[in-house]
């Protein structure tokens, strides 16, 4: 299936929330969501009550898009999570949070996760000094991400890392611009995913 390339901010307008997905902007009161606070479209307008299915599938869609991950690679995601000894629905989250492509983006060496994405498939980081250009690589606790040497004089990345420096990074997470590295010193519980998400509706979805 191809990936969405059409405008990200239709899709937040379609799930009725913010989802942060174009970095800055999404700051600003350019954020068509504070604008135009209803569904895309022709019928973006129109008051239909949402069936339970429907409600569920919102859901797993909005997390879906905020992590930017395909239904076939969510799913396997949701599979292992439920094979899991914790709670799937947390374990879902823990699993999303430590792909390589959000970690880039949580330590604020991205501005959101489509530019991680794009940053890591370029080859520009290092998983404990190895290269790795898959976004969804699976980072474990103690794994320490750098950015490459060659890479330290793109424009772009020395203005995110140096931004870096002054944004609040979550604490299970260590970070070092000097270094241009920083550490993943444990999986974040779920009070500490700032994603507003009612994983049990996923949950309920896929077990119909
Ligand atoms: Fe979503 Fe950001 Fe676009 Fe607002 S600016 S609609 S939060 S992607």
């Amino acid at each position: 299936m191809a990936r969405y390339s059409g405008s990200v901010c239709r899709l937040c307008r379609r799930e009725g929330t913010k989802l942060f997905l174009k970095g800055d902007k999404c700051y600003t009161d350019k954020c068509p969501v504070e604008r135009r606070a209803y569904a895309p479209g022709q019928h973006g307008t129109s008051r239909r009550k949402p069936t339970e299915y429907g409600i569920q599938l919102r859901e797993k869609q909005k997390a879906r898009r905020i992590y930017g991950v395909l239904e076939g690679q969510f799913r396997r995601t949701f599979d292992k999570a439920s094979r899991s000894q914790g709670v799937t629905g947390e374990a879902l989250l823990q699993l999303l949070e430590s792909r390589l492509d959000n970690i880039v983006f949580r330590m604020g060496f991205a501005g959101s996760r489509a530019e991680a994405r794009q940053l890591v498939r370029h080859g520009h980081f290092t998983v404990n000094d190895r290269k790795v250009n898959i976004p969804s690589y699976r980072v474990r606790t103690g794994d320490v991400i750098t950015v490459k040497e060659k890479s330290r004089n793109v424009a772009r990345i020395k203005e995110l890392v140096e931004s870096a420096e002054g944004r609040t990074i979550p604490e299970w997470l260590s970070v070092n611009a000097q270094d241009f590295s920083g550490q993943v010193l444990r999986l974040p519980n779920r009070e500490e995913i700032d994603i507003e998400l009612e994983e049990h509706l996923i949950i309920e979805l896929y077990s119909r």
